[in-house]
């Protein structure tokens, strides 16, 4: 199989720059507003600012993957002496917090990385530069597409007989699991 380019998109974030503006969540809100830029509400935005200023907390958190059940336990950092929030660090939109949730809907938020977009605009909004947009490529395998797999099949069935070929696939797949 052969290889192909993909592209890795990050946002390394810098801890100890961000203050706690809050200007990518408003930047993100509004980009995302329908239609774009008529309005800002941080409750919509797909990076959220774990904040606390007594504690000197400021935690800029991308919305990752929707997950249907919580996490069984919690998890919670102490780095440099400072205590983080219980799930500060997680990225999930889940039933047991209140982030990363359309506030009229209630459907899960996920960052895009502001497709269509050159650079991701909280990057660009963050005047701290806390957030630092980094693009790299990697060569990963040609995934095999269902059409090709299909057409393959499709010949192997003219030239054998579908019967005979899910007999074979039956075995196979017997051996592989024994
Ligand atoms: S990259 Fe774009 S979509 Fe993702 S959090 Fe930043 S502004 Fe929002
Ligand atoms: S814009 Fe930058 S400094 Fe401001 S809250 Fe976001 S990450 Fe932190």
């Amino acid at each position: 199989m052969g290889k192909e380019k993909k592209t890795i998109k990050t946002i390394k974030i810098d801890l100890d720059k961000c203050n706690g503006c809050r200007a990518c969540e408003m930047i993100c809100s509004a980009f995302h507003a329908a239609p774009k830029y008529s309005s800002n509400n941080p409750a919509r935005s797909r990076i959220r600012m774990i904040r606390d200023p007594i504690r000197d907390v400021y935690v800029p958190v991308y919305a990752g993957e929707f997950t249907a059940s919580e996490c069984m336990g919690r998890d919670k950092y102490v780095i440099d002496g400072k205590e983080y929030d219980e799930c500060g660090f997680c990225r999930a939109s889940c039933p047991s917090r209140n982030v990363f949730k359309e506030p009229d809907s209630g459907l899960p938020l996920k960052c895009d990385m502001c497709e269509g977009e050159e650079k991701p605009l909280c990057v660009k909004w963050c005047l701290n530069e806390a957030l630092i947009y980094e693009e790299r490529e990697e060569e990963v395998e040609e995934e095999v597409k269902a059409e090709d797999v299909e057409i393959g099949l499709g010949s192997l069935i003219d030239k054998y007989g579908l019967e005979k070929i899910a007999d074979t696939v039956a075995r196979m797949s017997m051996a592989k699991k024994g």
